[in-house]
């Protein structure tokens, strides 16, 4: 990968940690609302469980984003942390965080599906 590339990626990059640093902080909100309403506390209740798991996905995608922009300062960028084979240019552009490529993602995500599906059942 290229110094012009490796640029382009770390702008990417840095939008999207501005973007979700963004939407973060308006979760924060949502979840210290309080209401004295049975009602409104119920729609809370399951706006702030949505904002919740939102911002577990948000704050993970941030540690993602910021992980990725460490490998461009370390020259790792764009390789695989897993099998370290070349990601592809069509993958970092629709995921320039990606740290997998897809293979590895792919197995990575489905491990991960059973562990997500786990909690649900139980509740
Ligand atoms: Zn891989």
């Amino acid at each position: 990968m290229n110094q012009a590339d490796m640029k382009k990626y770390r702008a990417l990059l840095l939008a999207k940690r501005e973007e979700l640093t963004k939407t973060m902080r308006q979760r924060d909100e949502i979840c210290i609302v309080r209401s004295s309403d049975e009602i409104e506390r119920i729609q809370l209740a399951g706006e702030r469980e949505f904002a919740v798991l939102s911002m577990e996905r948000e704050s993970e995608n941030l540690t993602q984003v910021g992980e990725a922009l460490r490998r461009i300062d370390d020259g790792e960028y764009g390789v695989c942390i897993e099998c370290e084979e070349p990601i592809s240019p069509k993958r970092l552009a629709a995921v320039p965080w990606a740290a997998y490529c897809l293979q590895c993602q792919e197995m990575h995500d489905s491990k991960r599906t059973v562990h997500a599906v786990e909690p649900l059942i139980a509740a």
